[in-house]
């Protein structure tokens, strides 16, 4: 199996597949939340039922393919609506046979057929709030990196999971990402909550608080006005520029949404 899991505070597991991208399975003593399901190459349902025996329920913390894409070895998947058609767009065939290409070039063993035909499942709003037993998961709806991006608070293990919303390196730049300054705005919210630790998507740490917090604190006006252009919306036509806000993180954003 392509999967390896750490459980970075009780309960709490950080699974990374074999194309670079991470899940978190929240295991209560009743149930248990997956946030995320990777590219579904490999059958992360499978692989958590090696973590618990509870009844798991998948959350999506947005629409994109290697967050996404996974959710087709799963019945059903709690998304927020605004991220619908995102969805639709990043789990279509187009998508997959991108997803595919790279497996294959990176010499990922998969089940091709498998993985260009299962459908995805239908979506459902996620509830504001989830009892797993002994964790409980707060869903909040946070529009950064997508429309419909949803973070999740665990105030048991003073946790918050940021999904794309925040990563070290913090994409905030395809046609669905919201202008930066909304992005900054709704990210630094989340600050009112009281999180000591914070598990982003693409990298497999526990972060700090405060590595959050110095990031928020320098993705001032200022810092977002001495960006430099960069490429990585080229191939899209995006005019994406970087920001610096902290030593070791940075934010790409879309230019053009901005307002300066
Ligand atoms: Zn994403």
């Amino acid at each position: 199996m392509s999967f390896r899991a750490k459980e970075h505070l009780p309960g709490v597991w950080q699974i990374a597949g074999d194309m670079g991208v991470c899940s978190t399975l929240l295991a209560g003593e009743k149930r248990a939340l997956l946030v995320d399901a990777a590219y579904g190459l490999s059958n992360l349902n499978d692989f958590v039922r090696t973590l618990t025996d509870r009844p798991v329920q998948l959350l999506l913390t947005h629409g994109h393919h290697d967050h996404a894409l996974g959710a087709m070895h799963f019945p059903s998947a709690w998304l927020f609506p605004e991220d619908q058609a995102v969805y639709e767009t990043y789990t279509g065939i187009r998508q997959r046979m991108r997803v595919a290409e790279s497996a294959e070039a990176n010499g990922i063993p998969f089940d091709r057929d498998r993985f260009l035909n299962t459908p995805m499942p239908e979506t459902v709003s996620p509830p504001e709030t989830v009892d797993l037993g002994g964790l409980t998961a707060r869903i909040i709806l946070c529009p950064a990196h997508t429309p419909g991006s949803a973070v999740v608070y665990v105030p048991e293990r003073e946790l918050l999971l940021t999904g794309d919303d925040w990563n070290p390196v913090s994409w905030c730049f395809f046609p669905e990402a919201m202008p930066v300054q909304i992005y900054r705005e709704n990210v630094r919210a989340l600050t009112a909550l009281p999180f000591r630790h914070v598990l982003c998507s693409h990298r497999e740490v526990l972060w700090e608080r405060q590595t959050l917090v110095s990031y928020l604190d320098g993705l001032t006006d200022e810092c977002l006005r001495a960006a430099e252009p960069s490429g990585e919306g080229a191939n899209m036509g995006i005019n994406t520029y970087t920001a610096h806000p902290a030593d070791g993180q940075i934010l790409i954003f879309d230019h053009d949404k901005a307002s300066f």
